[in-house]
């Protein structure tokens, strides 16, 4: 089983919160991507092509393409105007907190010292960039030897957008802290916590005994 499986980056609230998730997701079929999730694939995949430069018609790419691009545009514009190294779609190794691992990142951008890793979320719910496990563990990988301060941003068109701003020092506190998760993982007795944001999302619901007790008596936290 790869590690992209069982510990990716957009996963991290569950695996975090609960070492023996990966464990118990192994026993079970993944669930397919839903209409949203499929949504979302697309819309990155269009503010990919808009940010290389790449024009959206009607004629071209069909109407829905287009309206979505009518509504990254401002996004998009706001990233082509910073100036600084782009990097879109850029792939960083992680393997010093996930071993093995990798993340790719919707768009970076450097300039100085300064780092901002951009992820779009086209959901209409909002999402928090601050204390953002997914963006934090993109950033460790997207900071540069110079880097002293990284700034995560959720762009989401349909919702809030929402920045933050993290130390390098603190990032590289929270990156010992996802080292330590990922270990963690990695045994077979590795405990399984129920937890509200953790299960939230969780394929193994359905056979979890951890979860089944919480919905009796409900969660800790
Ligand atoms: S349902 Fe909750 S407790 Fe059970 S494995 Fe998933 S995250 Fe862990």
């Amino acid at each position: 089983m790869s590690w992209h499986h069982r510990i990716s980056p957009s996963a991290a609230d569950r695996w975090m919160a609960c070492p023996g998730s990966p464990n118990l997701l192994d026993t079970v079929p993944r669930r397919p991507s839903g209409p949203a999730a499929l949504e979302g694939t697309r819309a990155h995949a269009i503010r990919e092509r808009m940010l290389t430069g790449q024009v959206i018609t009607i004629m071209n790419d069909g109407e829905e393409a287009y309206a979505m691009s009518l509504l990254l545009k401002r996004g998009v514009n706001y990233l082509l105007g910073l100036g600084g190294q782009r990097l879109i779609e850029h792939r960083f190794s992680l393997d010093p907190w996930i071993p093995g691992g990798s993340g790719t990142s919707d768009a970076v951008v450097h300039r100085g010292a300064a780092t901002l890793v951009n992820d779009l979320k086209y959901g209409v719910q909002p999402v928090q960039a601050k204390d953002n496990k997914q963006l934090m563990i993109y950033a460790l990988g997207a900071m540069r030897p110079g880097t002293r301060t990284v700034t995560l941003q959720i762009d989401a068109p349909r919702a809030v957008s929402s920045q933050h701003s993290i130390s390098r020092e603190d990032l590289l506190d929270f990156g010992s802290t996802v080292a330590r998760a990922a270990i963690a993982t990695e045994s077979k007795d590795a405990p399984r916590i129920a937890g509200d944001k953790q299960c939230q999302w969780c394929d193994a619901r359905t056979v979890c005994p951890e979860y089944a007790t919480t919905l009796m008596t409900g969660f800790d936290s």
